[in-house]
């Protein structure tokens, strides 16, 4: 069955959930499984930058442009719930 984006909805907004520093991240480069709060943020002019506190891998990447906030997850290889 093919739907469209709409099918995701819910559980994409259940993932962050109401805490979203408990939501658990699978680092790409060695493996580990941890909280976001875990990870070392790096705040920059242009933005922010979490690194895995295991390899120092790119885990998530937080940029403000304009009036729109760009989040990406190039070292997050899975995201879960923490529930
Ligand atoms: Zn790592």
């Amino acid at each position: 069955m093919i739907v469209d984006g709409n099918a995701l909805a819910g559980a994409l907004a259940d993932l962050l959930g109401a805490d979203p520093t408990t939501t658990l991240l699978r680092c790409r480069g060695c493996g580990a499984l941890d909280a976001l709060a875990r990870t070392r943020v790096f705040a920059t002019a242009m933005g922010s930058v979490a690194r895995c506190r295991g390899c120092d891998t790119v885990l998530v990447t937080v940029v403000e442009a304009g009036n729109r906030r760009w989040v990406a997850l190039p070292g997050a290889r899975t995201v879960a719930a923490s529930g």
